[in-house]
């Protein structure tokens, strides 16, 4: 936790994007920092402790960090995409954005039924993100172990959309 702390220095703050009015917390600084880098992987994995078969990470920072955390458990990743990405697609799952719509795909032949799946993703803003990875994953019959996020901005209430799973977060603000 103390690890953590002294990191999330590294972690950039940006106002007005992607629009105005929206304060973004960019975690790119972290992410190319040896030390944050480490410190971060090395705490989500301890999320999975529970009990993990496979890391979902969601694109694109999802990815950086569920690739990282998959490969320090010893687990395999796979990646669920913006739409257009997979050739071959087990399910999609439309959601809405603050602004707008968007849809996450699973690729087949990835998770089985009844794989417990570590979903990774940077922050948890309004949680619909996060929701719709969390969907598809139990689409096809698999469960979500846990939701691992380095950050959770608590005022969006991302966690209410979430009800029924298990989330962790590194920091709150
Ligand atoms: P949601 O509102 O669905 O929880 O967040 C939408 C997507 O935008 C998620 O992938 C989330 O990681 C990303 N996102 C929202 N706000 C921020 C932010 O302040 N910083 C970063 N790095 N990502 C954000």
């Amino acid at each position: 936790a103390e690890d953590v702390r002294r990191v999330s220095g590294l972690i950039r703050e940006v106002a007005d994007f992607p629009q105005a009015g929206v304060l973004f917390r960019d975690l790119s600084p972290l992410l190319a920092d040896a030390e944050g880098f480490r410190v971060v992987v090395d705490a989500m994995a301890l999320h999975a402790a529970e009990g993990t078969d496979v890391v979902v990470g969601i694109e694109s920072r999802g990815f950086l960090l569920g690739a990282a955390v998959a490969h320090k458990l010893g687990l395999g990743v796979v990646g669920v995409r913006k739409p257009g990405k997979l050739p071959a697609v087990a399910h999609r799952v439309d959601y809405d954005l603050e602004y707008g719509t968007a849809a996450l795909e699973l690729p087949e032949g990835t998770l089985a039924p009844g794989a417990r799946a570590l979903v990774v993703d940077d922050v948890l803003a309004t949680g619909g993100t996060v929701e719709a990875a969390c969907a598809l994953v139990e689409y096809v019959g698999a469960e979500v172990s846990v939701v691992s996020v380095v950050m959770e901005l608590a005022a969006l209430n991302g966690r209410d959309r979430l009800a029924g799973r298990k989330v962790r977060s590194l920091l709150t603000v």
